[in-house]
């Protein structure tokens, strides 16, 4: 970690979710600022009296720094985002109404932030709860209006404070509505978000997984070979076998397919139980097998083999009783210098068809 991460981390948290959100409310400090330098130039030009200015960007600067700290440390404090939102929408309504109440002529202008809070806090909140928030900013704005035009109906006028309400309030409650909509608009898309990542990991699970035993399947398998002949250009230590159950048909035919499909279930999950954890064992069709063993010498992949021999003969279906144990023939081979595994595979085909003929249950080596 560099020392730039390790102090970004400090600073914003170890959570990209919590980096954001800290980052969203930094954003939000920003237009704070600019809010309050424009007050303080309204000041210079004698439209805003400058003792409320001063005490105004104390207050929101004070809110602004309180509220990085509680966004920042909200996990360890135990507060939702949701509740942080609303208590950050209510400061903000609060600071709004200060500027109405200050800001002399410019009063209007700062109807137009009120809108702003309501169409940021959405994000963060349920739209009850902005819906809520909507109705505490036309409270606040209204008590505020009314209070002015009862107290100094000569800089209040209550005819256009009561016109400015209205229109300030549909303002409101039309965002209010339109943010709602496009909530509902990315729930949908993350829905779909969702059930699209499902699909594809389906799909590469269907592209890689053999269906019936689990094993990785003959596509999966391929590609994997193909990798490690890319990895290991010049070649590298790798056997390759290929099993064969014996007389499979027999049992097929004797107790039907769907026991013969619950043989070579457990055949697949024996023999993988005999593996090391580098070798891999693919459905290669039917009831044949490849399995992979890299970094293997000849007698290292003959012990695996022999280790999975042992396992099969001790294996028992439920409800099939054979006269003999299950066994496999297999054929093993080396892959010599940087030959492509296609012909290592036909090498051990030969072999197993070798072992086959020689009266089936062995390994033979070529
Ligand atoms: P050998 O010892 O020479 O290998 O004889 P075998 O009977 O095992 O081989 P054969 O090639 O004659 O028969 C293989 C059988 O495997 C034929 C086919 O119906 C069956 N089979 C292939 N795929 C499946 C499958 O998914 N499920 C079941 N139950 N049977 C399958
Ligand atoms: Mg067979
Ligand atoms: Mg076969």
């Amino acid at each position: 970690m560099t020392r730039k991460d390790a102090l970004a981390t400090v600073l914003l948290g170890p959570d990209p979710k919590l980096r954001r959100m800290v980052a969203y409310w930094a954003a939000t400090g920003v237009l704070y600022g600019v809010c309050t330098a424009l007050i303080l130039v309204a000041t210079d030009f004698g439209l805003v009296d400058r003792a409320g200015a001063y005490a105004l960007t104390s207050y929101s600067f004070t809110g602004v720094l309180v509220f990085m700290a509680l966004v920042r440390f909200s996990a360890v404090l135990g507060i939702a985002p949701r509740t942080l939102a609303v208590l950050q929408g209510l400061f903000a309504i609060s600071c709004n109404m200060w500027v109405y109440t200050i800001a002399g002529p410019l009063r209007e202008a700062s109807l137009i932030m009120l809108l702003v809070v309501v169409a940021f806090c959405t994000f963060a909140m349920r739209p009850r709860q902005t819906l809520l928030l909507s109705a505490a900013g036309i409270a606040a704005m209204g008590a505020t209006m009314w209070w002015h035009a009862a107290h100094d109906p000569a800089h209040y006028p209550p005819l256009v404070e009561g016109l400015t309400f209205g229109f300030a309030s549909a303002g409101l409650f039309a965002i209010t509505l339109l943010t709602g909509e496009m909530n509902k608009l990315r729930a949908r898309l993350k829905r779909q978000k969702e059930d699209l990542l499902a699909a594809v990991a389906t799909i590469r699970t269907l592209a890689t997984v053999d269906e019936l035993t689990s094993l990785a399947n003959r596509r999966h398998m391929n590609e994997v070979l193909a990798a490690e002949e890319r990895r290991q250009a010049h070649g590298h230590a790798a056997c390759i076998a290929l099993l064969d159950i014996d007389f499979f048909k027999t049992i097929n035919d004797r107790f039907g397919h769907a026991h013969g499909d619950a043989v070579l279930r457990a055949f697949a999950q024996a023999a993988q139980g005999a593996l090391r954890g580098s070798d891999m064992l693919a459905r290669w069709g039917g009831e044949e097998f490849l399995l992979m063993l890299p970094n293997a010498d000849l007698p290292e992949a003959q012990q695996v083999l022999a280790r999975i021999a042992a396992k099969v003969v001790a294996l028992e279906v439920p409800g099939l009783e054979l006269d003999c144990a299950l066994s496999f023939s297999a054929g093993v081979t080396a892959r010599a210098g940087g030959e492509p595994f296609a012909d290592t595979i036909n090498r051990a085909d030969k072999a197993l068809y070798r072992a086959k003929a020689e009266g089936r249950n062995r390994v033979v080596a070529a």
